[in-house]
């Protein structure tokens, strides 16, 4: 399995998030926001998701979720300090 065992949330800065480009952020940004509207949670500027999510974020955006993870503290999207916290199980 490859069970996300971290026990830290895993929290998107949504400003970095909507300064970025279309054609990278875009599948994220529409996940983030599908999320905000099924919370009605409009007025955060940072959005706590699943650990799940990552997950499945990992398969649309065709990384791993470690790849993943790394991306989204390039693009400021992500605290730097998930690198070390965010763990993944095997395959
Ligand atoms: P926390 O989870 O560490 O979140 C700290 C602050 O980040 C929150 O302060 C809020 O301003 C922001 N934040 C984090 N995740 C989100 C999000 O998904 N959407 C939005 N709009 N803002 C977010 P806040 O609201 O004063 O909450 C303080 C603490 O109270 C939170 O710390 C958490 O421990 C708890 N809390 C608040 N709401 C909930 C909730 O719906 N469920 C749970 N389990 N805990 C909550
Ligand atoms: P649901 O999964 O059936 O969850 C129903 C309600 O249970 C949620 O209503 C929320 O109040 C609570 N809940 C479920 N899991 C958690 C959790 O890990 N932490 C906290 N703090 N509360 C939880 P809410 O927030 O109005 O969400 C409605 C529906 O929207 C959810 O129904 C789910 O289908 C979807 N949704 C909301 N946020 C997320 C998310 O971050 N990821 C995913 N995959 N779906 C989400
Ligand atoms: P949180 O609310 O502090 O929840 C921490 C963890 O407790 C969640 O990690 C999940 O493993 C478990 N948990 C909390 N509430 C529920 C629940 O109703 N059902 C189940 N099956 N598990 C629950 P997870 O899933 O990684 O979520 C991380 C954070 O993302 C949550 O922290 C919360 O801030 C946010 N979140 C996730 N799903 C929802 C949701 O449906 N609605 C809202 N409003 N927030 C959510």
């Amino acid at each position: 399995s490859s069970a996300v065992t971290s026990s830290t949330k895993i929290v998107l800065n949504l400003e970095s998030l909507g300064s970025l480009p279309a054609d990278e952020a875009g599948p994220l940004a529409r996940y983030a926001s599908t999320i905000q509207a099924q919370r009605h949670d409009y007025n955060g500027k940072v959005l706590s998701i699943r650990a799940e999510d990552l997950k499945s974020l990992a398969i649309i955006y065709d990384m791993s979720p470690d790849e993943l993870t790394s991306r989204l503290i390039e693009w400021g999207v992500l605290n730097p300090g998930m690198e070390s916290v965010v763990g993944f199980g095997g395959p």
